[in-house]
């Protein structure tokens, strides 16, 4: 609540913020200009400091130049950054060397006291997640945690490569942070309409009563991407769209549309059903595998109107890798609400079009009046377009115009974008700011990565001991193998096209 007098950030709380590995990507492209964002819009305390960590030497003003071409690239010409830049420090530290940890502390409490920030610290880890353990573990050894304010703990995925994996890292990040003190950071749960889902449901009178499994035939969730792997073979080689994709965001967004009302919007409410959706998923395990989830790997194509090579050939990739850039599968959730419904999740690299939509099909209505026998009426469909455009699309059957009784499909349409014009804030800065806030609803909590790992494991599991013989077995520009348009066509669904869904084509 802002009182009179005072400005939106001052009733924020204080904070120094490191970032281990501030000199890496994610630091440059998403984090710097995040921050910026929320001191531009008053949305941070100006008693602030960032300090930036990594292994190589650089002088505070050179890390300042860093931070200000990372927002001249990522936010646009800006004026007046001297006095924003002014806030950050470098200090080059191997993280692997324990004793190298006191001298972040000595620079920590100094700027501590310098801006009057009350023992508030942020603990950012965007590096690579072999480290998280040590780092946790050196932050606790050196007393870099304040004990006069909170201590936040940021963590990227990967979040474990299995469950026994993640299973250590927790305990090892557990020995020097509470797991309320962990933000496991899931970007997905930061994006606007991922966000939505939740108002959509909860606050309109006429979805609620319908989301079930008197009324929903089938949910189809599509993340597609049109980028290859790029410069990122090296990891994606022992991750795969199963551990990149499907252990953290698509499970995130399906258990946000399975669950239950919670009684209150809090973070534990809100966590709690989504952990009752994660227990309800239907184990997947021997023959069922291949029944229920597909793997495909992109083989050379056109995308985009230009010729690129197959997922084999890209830099740091085994030519004969077996890894999956694809993944269907067909996922029930055994509860009452539920019961009967297939979830359907599919994500690729290499596909059509850049897309992550949400399709809730109902069923049909019992009696088809306005059309020629051989004619269906179409279902009625709810899009929920997450990126790159973010809206809703309702798709409804209504009288053609003329003279007979016929019908026609139509579409309402909000797009965030065409009504307000509006920029909606990207993943990182909601994400950075609910952690200032001490809110951790949109982060994955212990128990959903626990959950998750535990449905995923057999899966990768059994697609590490058999390999797939006929990789690669989608065209690149395509929608991923045949077989995955089999899987719903067996239950007699087939996937909605993304691009004929898109809100410009409505
Ligand atoms: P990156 O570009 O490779 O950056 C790694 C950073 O770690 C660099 O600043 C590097 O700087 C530093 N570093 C490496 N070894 C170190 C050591 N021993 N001691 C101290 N610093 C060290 O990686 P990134 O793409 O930013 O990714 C960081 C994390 O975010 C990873 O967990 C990744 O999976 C996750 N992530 C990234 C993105 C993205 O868009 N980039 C998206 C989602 C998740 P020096 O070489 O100077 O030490």
């Amino acid at each position: 609540m802002k009182s009179e007098g005072t400005t939106l950030s001052e009733n924020l709380p204080s904070a120094l913020i490191t970032i281990f590995g501030a000199t890496g990507d994610l630091a440059n492209r998403k984090l710097f200009p995040s921050i910026y964002h929320l001191y531009k819009k008053d949305r941070l305390n100006r008693k602030f400091a960032v300090v930036g960590t990594a292994r190589r030497e650089l002088s505070a003003e050179a890390f300042q130049n860093q931070v200000k071409a990372s927002i001249l690239e990522h936010v646009g010409p800006e004026e007046q950054l001297d006095e924003f830049i002014s806030h950050f420090y470098y200090l080059p530290l191997d993280v692997s060397n324990v004793n190298e940890f006191s001298k972040l502390k000595t620079l920590i409490d100094q700027l501590d006291e310098h801006y009057q920030i009350g023992g508030n610290r942020i603990f950012y880890l965007a590096m690579a997640p072999q480290f998280f353990g040590t780092i946790g573990e050196s932050i606790y050894q050196q007393n870099l945690k304040s004990q006069t304010g909170f201590n936040r703990l940021i963590i990227e995925k990967p979040f474990g490569h299995d469950f026994a994996s993640a299973k250590e890292l927790n305990d090892h990040i557990r020995q020097a942070f509470d797991e309320e003190e962990i933000y496991r950071i899931d970007h997905y749960l930061g994006k606007e309409m991922v966000q939505n889902i939740e108002v959509i449901r909860f606050a309109n009178a006429i979805f609620e009563p319908l989301w079930n499994n008197r009324f929903i035939s089938n949910i189809q969730v599509t993340s597609s991407e049109t980028l290859g792997v790029e410069d990122r073979g090296r990891y994606y080689e022992g991750s795969g769209a199963l551990r990149d994709m499907v252990q953290n965001h698509m499970l995130q967004m399906v258990a946000l549309l399975a669950m239950e009302p919670p009684i209150r919007l809090n973070t534990n409410e809100i966590r709690s059903e989504k952990v009752k959706v994660l227990r309800a998923l239907r184990p997947i395990a021997g023959e069922e595998i291949e029944k229920s989830f597909i793997r495909g790997q992109y083989d050379a194509g056109i995308s985009k109107g230009n010729p690129v090579v197959a997922y084999r050939e890209e830099d740091h990739v085994d030519p004969h890798s077996h890894t999956e850039t694809f993944v269907a599968g067909k996922l029930m959730i055994d509860n009452f609400r539920w019961a009967g419904v297939p979830f359907y999740i599919r994500t690729g690299k290499r596909l059509t079009e850049k897309s992550t939509k949400i399709v809730i099909q109902f069923k049909d209505i019992p009696m088809n009046l306005y059309m020629k026998t051989e004619e269906t009426l179409n279902p009625n469909l709810l899009v929920i377009h997450i990126q790159p455009e973010e809206g809703i699309t309702l798709h409804l059957n209504a009288k053609k115009a003329g003279q007979f009784m016929d019908a026609t499909p139509i579409k309402l349409n909000f797009s965030n974008k065409s009504t307000d014009g509006m920029n909606t804030p990207e993943a990182y800065e909601k994400l950075l700011f609910d952690c200032l806030r001490g809110d951790a609803t949109n982060f994955a909590h212990w128990d959903e990565v626990a959950l998750s790992w535990t449905y995923i494991d057999p899966i990768a599991k059994a697609w590490e001991e058999t390999k797939e013989p006929s990789f690669p077995n989608y065209k690149a520009g395509s929608m991923g193998p045949a077989k995955a348009d089999e899987l719903l066509g067996k239950d007699g669904f087939h996937w909605w096209p993304v691009t004929d869904l898109d809100v410009e084509n409505c």
